[in-house]
Order: C-alpha cells, then sequence, then structure tokens
C-alpha cells in the first residue's frame, strides 16, 4: 500500500476518475462527498474495491480522518449549478478549505487544491501564466466561484506560511471526458447530449469566444503529478491542454463527429463570460514534466462514446 489518500467531491467527474486512478497505483482512497452534483453512479463499480470507501458528507463541516494526502476537489465546477446557490457554493470554497487546511495542519498531510482557471476571470493576457493576478469582478454571478477559489489559494498559501501546511496549488483549465454531468449545462457535454439528440446546438454569444479543453485522463496524471511533486513546489500551476478552440469550432467538430444533423442557433452571451482562455503551462511542463497528450478530436470520440451508452431520453 502506498498512501491513505482523501478524495473530497471523490464522486464527481473529475474526483471519480482520480479515486479510480489512485486505486490502480494501489493507494487505499476515502472519498468524500455531499452528492451534490456528484453520484455514487460514478463510483459504484469501486465499492466492491475493499482499499475503497465512501462517505456522505459536506466539506463545510469538520472532518477528521487519518491520512497521508487529501485532494479537495469538493464544489460545484460548472456555471448552473455554482450559480444555483451562490451563498453555498462560497461557502463550500471557503470553509471546505479551512476545514481541510485544519485536516492537514493536525496530521501532516499533503493538501492540494484545486483551483481553477476561473481566477484568472475575464483575462487580460494571453495565454495566461501563474503570474498573471487575473480579472475577476467581484460582484458578478461568476464571483460566487471565482472569488470562492480565489479566497481558498489565499488561505491555502497562509496555512502554508503561517503553520507551514504542505500545499499544493493546481489552476484546472476546462476538462472534459466520461462522467461529465449530462445535465450541468457545460459547453462539451450540451453539444454532445444535443447533437446525438438531433437538438439545435447552443452557441452563447457569436461563438468567438475561445477555450483550452483538456481530455480527463490528461488532467489526472497533471493532478497527481503535482500532489507527487518535490515539497518545495507548492505552485500555483496551470494544468490543462494549450489547444485553443472557438466555442464555434467546438460546435462543428461535434456536430462532424456524431454525425448530427443538428444544427446551430445563437443565444444571448451569459455575463461576465471570459472571451478567451489558454493555458500557459511552461511551469507545468517543468516542473512535472507533465503536459497532456490526448487531442480534442481524440477525446471528444471518447467522450461522445460515453454518452451513447447513458439514458438521454429525460435530459
Ligand atoms: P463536479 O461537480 O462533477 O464535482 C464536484 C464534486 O464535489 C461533486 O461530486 C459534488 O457532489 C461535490 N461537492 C460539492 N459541494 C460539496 C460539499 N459542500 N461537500 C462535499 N462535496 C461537495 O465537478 P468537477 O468538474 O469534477 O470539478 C471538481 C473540482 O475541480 C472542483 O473543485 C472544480 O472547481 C475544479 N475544476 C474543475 C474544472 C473542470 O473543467 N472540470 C475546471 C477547473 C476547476
Ligand atoms: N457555452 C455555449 N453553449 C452552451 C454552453 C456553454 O456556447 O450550451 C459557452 C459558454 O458561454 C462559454 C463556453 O461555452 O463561453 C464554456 O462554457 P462552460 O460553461 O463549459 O465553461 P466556462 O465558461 O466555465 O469556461
Amino acid at each position: 500500500m502506498k498512501n491513505r489518500v482523501l478524495v473530497t467531491g471523490g464522486a464527481g467527474f473529475l474526483g471519480s476518475h482520480l479515486c479510480e486512478r489512485l486505486l490502480e497505483q494501489g493507494n487505499e482512497v476515502i472519498c468524500l462527498d455531499n452528492f451534490f452534483t456528484g453520484q455514487k453512479q460514478n463510483v459504484v463499480h469501486l465499492l466492491s474495491n475493499p482499499y475503497f470507501e465512501l462517505i456522505r458528507h459536506d466539506v463545510t463541516m469538520p472532518f477528521f480522518i487519518e491520512v497521508d494526502q487529501i485532494y479537495n476537489l469538493a464544489c460545484p465546477a460548472s456555471p448552473i449549478h455554482y450559480q444555483y446557490n451562490p451563498i453555498k457554493t462560497i461557502k463550500t470554497s471557503v470553509m471546505g478549505a479551512i476545514n481541510m487546511l485544519g485536516l492537514a495542519k493536525r496530521i501532516k498531510a499533503r493538501v492540494l487544491q484545486a483551483s481553477t482557471s476561473e481566477v484568472y476571470g475575464d483575462p487580460k493576457i494571453h495565454p495566461q501564466t501563474e503570474d498573471y493576478w487575473g480579472h475577476v469582478n467581484p460582484i458578478g454571478l461568476r464571483a460566487c466561484y471565482d472569488e470562492g477559489k480565489r479566497c481558498a489559494e489565499s488561505l491555502f498559501i497562509n496555512y502554508h506560511r503561517q503553520n507551514n501546511v504542505r500545499i499544493k496549488i493546481m489552476r484546472i483549465f476546462n476538462t472534459y471526458g466520461p462522467r461529465m454531468h449530462p445535465n450541468d449545462g457545460r459547453v462539451v457535454s450540451n453539444f454532445i447530449v444535443q447533437a446525438l439528440k438531433g437538438n439545435d446546438i447552443t452557441i452563447y454569444g457569436d461563438g468567438s469566444q475561445t477555450r483550452s479543453f483538456c481530455y480527463v485522463d490528461d488532467l489526472i496524471g497533471g493532478m497527481i503529478g503535482m500532489m507527487n511533486s518535490r515539497e518545495d513546489f507548492i505552485g500555483p500551476v496551470n494544468v490543462g491542454n494549450p489547444g485553443e478552440f472557438t466555442i464555434r469550432e467546438l460546435a462543428e467538430m461535434v456536430i462532424e463527429l456524431t454525425g448530427s444533423h443538428s444544427k446551430i442557433v445563437y443565444e444571448p452571451l451569459p455575463s461576465d463570460d471570459p472571451m478567451q482562455r489558454q493555458p500557459d503551462i511552461t511551469l507545468a511542463r517543468k516542473e512535472l514534466d507533465w503536459e497532456p497528450v490526448i487531442p480534442l478530436r481524440e477525446g471528444l470520440l471518447k467522450t461522445i462514446e460515453y454518452f451513447k451508452t447513458i439514458d438521454l431520453t429525460n435530459i
């Protein structure tokens, strides 16, 4: 057995892939989730593994356990879900960070924060490097998530400076793949579900805004690499795929790869929707010897195959 590892938000999209990979690597995994956006279905195949435990718990409440490492992923990640109860989103980011940092301090565990490219807001420099402070509207609709995650980073760095807590901060850029919630409103799942059902593909705005999409298997490799990097490398580090696409290009690719007859329709752009996003991953390449290897087309095909296996009738 290598390590005993706690994964908060472990029943979510990224968390379930992380639990799976950690078990494959011979670790013991405790998955903690309140099932707000995650589902038991995502980890049900792991329940028969004696080295896997699933615990229903909300990270806004303290939690005590003896582990070597903590991955703090608990937080709704899609705009629809994090704006559903914005105060709860802030509490989850801030109180969740305090609770996990307090635990890490007490048991001397390493703790990794799943931060986000959203800390850069609607960025004024491109691509985004870790030394960019960001351009965030503190009272906008996305602020509950962006500012919650920014405050969590601040908590992490201060627990490190003040109490020598062993931290790692990772800024995740748009990641996609199997087990995305079909209803969570994120662009990749929305477009694939719409294409498979033959519904209109909804582009918000004129579709010229960009995102850089990372396939989940690549991302998880970067996350575990960050956790196990040298002790004094604490980040923040960008992890994502630098391949940048407009949302219109994504829509066209999804239509082509699904062979769908869906047509594209244009809807209003939500407020504070970032115009450009692309990670500069020089630091991850250097410190983690990591870079993504799965191109968008290949990752989309795998994701489309997954969505074909689930029942989309009520979506
Ligand atoms: P997700 O919504 O699928 O997973 C989040 C998980 O956290 C869910 O299982 C949910 O039930 C759980 N959760 C939410 N609030 C909780 C609480 N108070 N207590 C306990 N559990 C709680 O989203 P995801 O895409 O897997 O994202 C995981 C993490 O990665 C999040 O912290 C997110 O901010 C971060 N992230 C993801 C992306 C991405 O593109 N997927 C990008 C940047 C950052
Ligand atoms: N988007 C879109 N149609 C959709 C869902 C999203 O055009 O059905 C756009 C959205 O406005 C944004 C981009 O796709 O510009 C990425 O949205 P997502 O919610 O996936 O992630 P985020 O904005 O948090 O990067």
